[in-house]
């Protein structure tokens, strides 16, 4: 069998060198060019554990190629896997359904042959329905020979885990309209299926909101954790503590339940925006409230982050704690007297990628507080061991350094944004040698506090009462 995979991203390209993985043959597709010709040399355009190497024996072999034409994958492919973007629409929660429409559309127009087109993408339920219509419509305009079917399958691989979550998911579920799409997917899946992967097979409305749920689900798992964040820092209380002890109850689980900066990336965030939009479209507007709180919860982490460090630099300073005042709502300018004291104080951030293990910085937490902190006057030198480059493409004008050494080097404030190894692994007393002043912020509860407080830091973190 013959695999398309349109759209390269993350998703996609992912998917494509798995697919070559598995046997089949694959060509990929984009229509930025610039993308496919690194893939074509089997340069893989950002950084995934593992992906590199598999992309480049694929290409090598000749099994895995990539193209920018429709027609050569239409002429071509058996199946053909949709993993275009669905981002949030600008100014709005609901999803930018413009990527997979055009991707269906020119699919429609340019298939000779029996295929199956299967979506990937994150989408709103109805999406899979609306774009069958718009498939029957295109093909019978088009004159085209074969018949043409779609199913839906969406994707639950984690970045810095894709290649393994692709080849070994933890379930498939498809959404079908026939035996004979389902039976193709099967002989797709037939690795996995051996393994004994549970299988579902469902209708496409079930498929769309399995992803949007489970997304939901774990949005809300790491929002209800940092709202006891927020009352663990007033009333006092070990946040690490709690998670492990609600943890022990195998109906909660210990999983995502990390107090800390909170979610971000090019899901999560933009996934329960886009439900929200979607269950209002459908008259039930009460339904996913309650995942507007979840956002405002994550959001506000981020205010807490610029405001502890207003409160560890002016204790640090002159002996005294101070707050911006922030904490309320999300993207709360910091105030005054908050800028005062961030103004020209060098402040070290370790981490802009949303997650370790990638170099997305969509959405990313870790950015947005870097990014804050310099728009309030901060000196910031920013240092993550692979997401410097995209965050410079969002922010230019922050300072990227990179070393770990020369990001600490003279700093006021250290801020342990992204959960790096080379984060958690650093020597307190190494690093107190270098900093101007020995203050750090972990915003993701992952430093053990005994061995900064003995070098001499001043240790804050999230979730924990700041008492200097
Ligand atoms: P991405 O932005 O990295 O990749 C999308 C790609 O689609 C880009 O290379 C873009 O050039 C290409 N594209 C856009 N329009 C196209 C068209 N008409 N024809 C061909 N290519 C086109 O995005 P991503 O992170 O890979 O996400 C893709 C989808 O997968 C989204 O719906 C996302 O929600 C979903 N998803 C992503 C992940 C993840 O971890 N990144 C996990 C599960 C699901």
């Amino acid at each position: 069998m013959r695999v398309s995979v349109v759209g390269t991203g993350y998703l996609g390209a992912t998917h494509a060198a798995c697919m070559a993985e598995l046997g089949f043959e694959v060509l990929g597709l984009d229509i930025d060019q610039a993308k496919i010709d690194a893939l074509t040399r089997g340069e893989l355009p950002f950084h995934e554990p593992g992906l590199p190497e598999l992309l480049l024996k694929h290409v090598q072999s000749g099994r895995l190629r990539f193209t920018t034409s429709y027609e050569e994958v239409g002429t071509w492919a058996d199946a053909h896997f949709i993993g275009v973007g669905t981002p949030q629409k600008p100014g709005e929660s609901a999803a930018d359904l413009r990527y997979v429409d055009a991707a269906v559309t020119s699919l429609a127009e340019h298939i000779t042959r029996d295929a199956l087109i299967v979506g990937k993408s994150t989408v709103p339920v109805g999406t899979a329905e609306r774009l069958g219509t718009l498939l029957a419509d295109a093909r019978a305009h088009a004159g085209l020979p074969g018949t043409v079917e779609l199913a839906w399958n969406p994707e639950f691989l984690r970045e810095g885990y894709a290649v393994q979550d692709t080849l070994a998911p933890d379930r498939l579920v498809v959404g079908v309209q026939s035996a004979h799409a389902e039976d193709l997917l099967r002989q797709i899946y037939a690795k996995s299926l051996a393994e004994g992967t549970p299988w579902i097979t469902t209708d496409f409305a079930t498929a769309e909101l399995v992803k949007v749920a489970a997304n939901a689900f774990l949005a809300t798992k790491i929002s209800f954790i940092n709202a006891f964040s927020e009352i663990t820092e007033a009333a006092g209380g070990d946040i690490g503590t709690l998670a492990d002890a609600i943890g022990h109850d195998p109906r909660i689980g210990r999983k995502f339940l990390n107090a800390g900066v909170g979610f971000g990336g090019g899901c999560l965030p933009k996934d329960i925006r886009a439900l929200q939009a979607r269950v209002s479209e459908l008259g039930l507007d009460r339904t996913m409230r309650f995942l507007a709180e979840m956002d405002d919860i994550n959001l506000r982490r981020r205010d807490r982050v610029v405001d502890l460090a207003v409160q560890v630099l002016s204790h640090s300073l002159n002996g005294a704690i101070r707050t911006t005042g922030v904490g309320e709502g999300s993207g709360t300018v910091p105030s005054p007297a908050a800028v005062e004291i961030l103004n020209g104080a060098k402040i070290a951030i370790l981490g802009v990628t949303f997650k370790p293990h990638s170099d997305d910085v969509r959405d990313s937490p870790a950015l947005d507080v870097a990014n804050r902190l310099f728009t309030a006057g901060a000196d910031v030198a920013v240092y993550d061991p692979k997401g410097n480059a995209n965050a410079a493409r969002r922010f230019p004008r922050l300072g990227y350094v990179n070393t770990l050494a020369k990001a600490v080097i003279g700093a006021d404030l250290l801020i342990l944004l992204t959960e790096w190894d080379e984060f958690r692994q650093m020597d307190p007393e190494d690093i107190g040698r270098l900093v101007d002043r020995k203050n750090i912020i972990d915003a993701r509860n992952v430093l053990d506090p005994a061995p900064w407080q003995t070098a001499g830091f001043t240790h804050a973190a999230l979730g924990h009462r700041f008492a200097p």
